[in-house]
């Protein structure tokens, strides 16, 4: 270390890897603050068929703003899982998204189904399951009406034990299993059969640049020939523009989420929406999902 003293360069590195730490211990302080008073919120992004329009879910995003400034999720989620924050983070968002997803159901909203992301982390937590079961029972909202969303390395924990036994009684009660960011992940074909998940969320990356880049076409058109092939359903992540749209609308997709469809917004902006376009094929302005 004394070696390098008095060198800018060092210096300059000594410090940022510095600010770096207490900013990361700040994070964390804050995060055990918001986890305290529960100050998270959740946005929800819809979800559509291709095939006219029609919304077949909404997915629940955490959203966490600390003095005016929004803290995106890739940002503290990898503070908390750290800090084993993430199971008293989901308990927060579950409670706020069941309950939005009961009120809607009660109005008589279409929201198709409520998709909520899950970690490793919260689904080893004990009693998961009979935690969740019970909350949907409390709220009023069927397990029909309910998918988890889970990345890829989740499945490889041992289905017999932990986690594996946990979304297999999750499943049994009713409740969708949809592999997130699926193309990215560690998960071996072996693990993707119509006997473990009922969705694969086709990764944003590759429906980025859709229409000019040919390998991302020729790989969502892979996916969902697989798809097909094994009884299980698709949606692809991240659409942006009318070219993304009608582009994956060519390749068969049959549905679609992104910000070409609707940004994630608050529950009262997401009723608002789900409102306007539960009449999803009479809908002129879905002309180009048609
Ligand atoms: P994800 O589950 O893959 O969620 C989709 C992400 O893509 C969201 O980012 C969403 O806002 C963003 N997105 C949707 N459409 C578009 C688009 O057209 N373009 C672009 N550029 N982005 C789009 P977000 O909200 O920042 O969340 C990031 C990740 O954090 C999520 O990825 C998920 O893995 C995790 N996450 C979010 N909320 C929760 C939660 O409540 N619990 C857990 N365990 N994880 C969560
Ligand atoms: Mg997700
Ligand atoms: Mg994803
Ligand atoms: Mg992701």
């Amino acid at each position: 270390l004394a070696k390098a003293e008095g060198r800018g360069g060092y210096q300059l590195f000594a410090t940022t890897l510095r600010d770096k730490f207490e900013e990361k211990a700040n994070l964390e302080r804050e995060l055990r603050n918001a986890v305290a008073s529960e100050a998270f919120a959740v946005h929800y992004q819809p979800q559509v068929s291709l095939q006219g329009g029609k919304v077949i879910g909404v997915e629940a995003l955490v959203r966490w703003e600390i003095s005016g400034r929004n803290v995106a999720p890739g940002e503290f989620l990898p503070v908390a899982e750290k800090a084993g924050l993430m199971p008293a983070i989901g308990r927060i968002v579950f409670a706020k998204a069941i309950r939005t997803g009961a009120e809607w159901h009660r109005a008589g909203i279409d929201f198709g189904r409520l998709s909520l992301n899950v970690s490793a982390q919260e689904l080893r937590e004990a009693d998961f399951a009979g935690r969740l079961l019970d909350l949907l029972k409390a709220e009023g909202l069927p397990t029909r009406l309910v998918a988890l969303e889970i990345v890829e390395s989740v499945m490889l924990d041992d289905e017999n034990s932990g986690i594996g036994l946990t979304l297999k009684r999750l499943r049994k009660a009713g409740i969708r299993l949809e592999l997130d960011d699926f193309g990215t992940g560690y998960a071996s074909l072996a693990h993707i059969s119509a006997n473990e998940v009922d969705r694969l969320k086709i990764d944003r990356r590759f429906v980025r640049d859709i229409d000019k880049n040919p390998a991302n076409s020729k790989i969502v058109k892979a996916i969902i020939e697989l798809a097909r092939g094994l009884g299980i359903s698709i949606v692809a992540e991240g659409a942006e523009t009318d070219v993304e749209l009608s582009w994956l609308h060519e390749l068969g997709c049959p549905a679609v989420q992104g910000y070409g469809i609707a940004f994630p917004m608050p529950g009262s902006q997401a009723e608002a929406w789900l409102a306007t376009h539960s009449a999803g094929p009479q809908r002129t302005d879905t002309s180009h999902v048609a």
